[in-house]
C-alpha cells in the first residue's frame, strides 16, 4: 500500500494533529476521504506509534510478577470489553441492556484504546457486508497480510466513522462524545493504572512495583498485546483453521484463536450467523466470553442473550457428520445450500 508522501500539506498535518483530540474535527468531506486511495496517515496515527515505542520503556522500569500480573488481567478484562461489548453488542446487538447500561459498557470498552464503540461498530458491519470483497478494508485475501492487520487502521480513509451507517448507535448523543473523544477515556485509564502503581510503591513496597513500572506493563505492554490480539481476528482468523460451513467469505474457526481471544476463534460459525451471542456452537468450542455474558446477565445489567437457531445447529451437525445424518435423512439439504453466509446486520 502506498504511503501518504512525508511532505504532507500544512493544513492536513494541522487537521490530522486535531484529530488527535476530536476525531470527527475535519475540514473536508468525510465521503471524499472515505473515496480516497488507502494511504498511510503518519501524523493522525503517531500515537498508535507511540503506543507500540511506549513498550520499550520495559528496558528502564524492568518488571516484577505484580505488574506482569495486571498486564495479564488487565489483557483479559479488556478483551471481554472487545468481543463482549464492542464485537456482540454495539456491532452485531446480540443482546439487550438499558440506555445507562450501554453507556457504562461503552465506558469500560473505551478502555481497550481500539477508539469509540461507534468507530469499531461501523467497520466491524461494513466487513460483514463485504467480507473478503474489494471493499473489505481489512481481507487477508485482498489487502494482504500485513495491511489486514495493521496497515488499515493507519490508512487515511479509515479514520471517520460513518454515522449514517450507524444510525441505532448515533441516535445516543453520550456515544457519539465517547466516539468523537475516543483518547479521554484510554487517557483516564493510563493515569488510574500509573496511580495504582504509585499506591502499591507508597503501601505495599515489598511487592517490588512502582508507577512507571506498572504504566509500561498494564497499560502499554498489555493493551499492545491487545490490539494485536484483536487484529488477528481481521488477518489470522479470515487464513488458519477450519472452515464448517461454506460461507460466501474465508473466514476459519480456530481452537487458539479462540482461547486467546475469548470465543472470537469460532469466526466461521460467527460469519454463518452473527446474532447469537455465543460464537462456540457446541459445548467444547470455548468462548469465554460468552461465559462472561451469561454470568452479567445474571445481574441484570444485561438480558436477552441469542441463542443459536436450531436450524443452524442442525446444519453445523450435518457439516460435522455428513454421512452419518445424510444417511439418516438422504433428504436433507447439504451445508453448503444451507449457507448464504453474509449481509444480516442488526435491527435498526
Ligand atoms: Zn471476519
Ligand atoms: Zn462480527
Amino acid at each position: 500500500m502506498p504511503a501518504a508522501p512525508l511532505h504532507q500539506p500544512p493544513s492536513r498535518r494541522r487537521t490530522a494533529l486535531l484529530q488527535w483530540i476530536d476525531s470527527d474535527y475535519t475540514s473536508e468531506s468525510r465521503e471524499k476521504i472515505r473515496a480516497e486511495p488507502d494511504r498511510v496517515d503518519w501524523t493522525r496515527c503517531l500515537p498508535f506509534i507511540f503506543l507500540h515505542l511506549g513498550c520499550l520503556g520495559v528496558i528502564w522500569v524492568g518488571a516484577s510478577p505484580v505488574a506482569i500480573g495486571a498486564a495479564v488481567v488487565l489483557y483479559f478484562l479488556r478483551m471481554f470489553a472487545v468481543t463482549g461489548i464492542y464485537h456482540r453488542y454495539f456491532s452485531h446487538k446480540t443482546y439487550s441492556t438499558s440506555r445507562v447500561g450501554q453507556f457504562l459498557l461503552a465506558l469500560w470498552g473505551a478502555t481497550t484504546v481500539q477508539r469509540g464503540a461507534l468507530w469499531w461498530a461501523y467497520h466491524h458491519r461494513h466487513h460483514h457486508q463485504h467480507s473478503d470483497e474489494p471493499e473489505d478494508a481489512h481481507s487477508p485475501h485482498v489487502h494482504g497480510f500485513l495491511w489486514s492487520h495493521i496497515g488499515w487502521i493507519t490508512s487515511r480513509r479509515n479514520f471517520p466513522t460513518d454515522y449514517t451507517t450507524i444510525k441505532d448507535l448515533a441516535r445516543f448523543p453520550e456515544l457519539v462524545w465517547l466516539n468523537r473523544f475516543d483518547t479521554a477515556v484510554p487517557l483516564v485509564f493510563a493515569f488510574a493504572v500509573f496511580g495504582f502503581g504509585a499506591l502499591l510503591e507508597t503501601y505495599a513496597p515489598g511487592l517490588g512495583t512502582n508507577a512507571w513500572q506498572m504504566l509500561i506493563w498494564g497499560f502499554f505492554i498489555s493493551t499492545t498485546i491487545l490490539f494485536h490480539a484483536t487484529a488477528s481476528i481481521n488477518s489470522l482468523a479470515h487464513l488458519m483453521g477450519k472452515r464448517r460451513f461454506a460461507t460466501a467469505d474465508d473466514s476459519r474457526n480456530s481452537f487458539i484463536l479462540a482461547l486467546v481471544c475469548l470465543g472470537e476463534g469460532w469466526h466461521n460459525n460467527h460469519h454463518r450467523y452473527q446474532s447469537s451471542t455465543r460464537n462456540g456452537f457446541f459445548w467444547w468450542e470455548i468462548d469465554l466470553t460468552y461465559y462472561g455474558l451469561k454470568a452479567l446477565s445474571w445481574t441484570g445489567l444485561i438480558w436477552g442473550l441469542k441463542p443459536v437457531p436450531a436450524s443452524v445447529m442442525e446444519e453445523a451437525v450435518r457439516a460435522d457428520h455428513p454421512a452419518h445424518l445424510d444417511s439418516a435423512n438422504p433428504a436433507a439439504p447439504s451445508p453448503r445450500e444451507f449457507s448464504s453466509g453474509k449481509k444480516p446486520l442488526p435491527a435498526r
